[in-house]
């Protein structure tokens, strides 16, 4: 992995384009629900939100790490990105928590011969993918105060989506990359991520805020980032949610509001 460019160089004040990335795609569908999967649902909201600024935002220009049901790297993602010299970088991806394995009494088998013959339970695992966990959050590339240990995305398991890319904080170069991006970016980054938190509340959303994690779909673009998780898919009230018009737009809208008021803050 390269070092960020553009370390040293003064900070644009306006914002003149922003990368939109719709998590997961083609071969990689992402976390999956109970009837959608999360690169279906990051591309609906994804296309709804760039329309959204190119209406709103006068002089924005969007560019998408894509628009269809393909696949592209993270690095590739990365090079769009700075590529396009954006000023901002706008991941979206659906949440999933682990699923619960119960392990519950199902009868009784009977064992032994004479005076031995008894009882015994017999058992059987019933895995519930099901949650009630609903709401939204954001991320933002720093390390984790508690020291987040790669390792410790282990407790995801199963059919639950583990985000591709959790840098290990204890490599040395890595250690170097999110240092240098904390210091150029993490102060705009979180601010970003506050306001679209914001604003998913202001529409009535429960969000468990701002979170620093090494994302290394953040890492490789040398601009403010966030990754927004909008809902969890395997809660089937927010993948209806989610996969509805309605949700999508309102998801959409409450981004665009976070960009906007981060817009204006930035160039005022
Ligand atoms: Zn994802």
């Amino acid at each position: 992995m390269l070092l960020l460019p553009g370390f040293g160089f003064a900070q644009k004040r306006r914002i003149t384009t922003i990368v939109l990335d719709a998590g997961h795609g083609g071969k990689d569908p992402g976390a999956r629900g109970f009837f959608s999967n999360e690169k279906d649902l990051t591309l609906g909201i994804v296309m709804r939100l760039g329309k959204m600024i190119e209406d709103s935002l006068r002089g924005v220009k969007v560019v998408y790490t894509r628009t269809t049901d393909i696949y592209p790297s993270l690095p590739e993602r990365h090079q769009i990105a700075n590529r396009a010299d954006a000023d901002l970088f706008i991941s979206v991806h659906i949440n999933a928590t682990a699923g619960r394995t119960e392990r519950v009494q199902a009868g009784t088998h009977t064992v032994g011969k004479g005076r031995r013959r008894h009882t015994v339970p017999v058992y059987r695992t019933i895995h519930h993918k099901a949650t009630e966990t609903s709401g939204t959050e954001t991320y933002v590339l720093g390390l984790h105060r508690s020291d987040q240990k790669a390792g410790a995305i282990g407790e995801y398991s199963d059919n639950v989506t583990e985000e591709p890319g959790i840098m290990d904080p204890n490599d040395p170069q890595t250690a170097i990359i999110i240092a240098q991006y904390t210091e150029a970016f993490l102060g705009r980054s979180v601010s970003l991520g506050t306001k679209i938190e914001n604003a998913f509340m202001g529409g009535g959303r429960r969000s468990f805020g701002v979170k620093q994690k090494g994302l290394e779909v953040l890492a490789g673009s040398a601009m403010p980032g966030v990754l927004v998780e909008c809902g969890f898919i395997n809660n089937p009230t927010e993948e209806a949610y989610m996969a509805s018009e309605v949700g999508q737009q309102e998801i959409a809208h409450a981004i665009l509001r976070g960009i906007r008021e981060y817009k204006a803050e930035t160039e005022r």
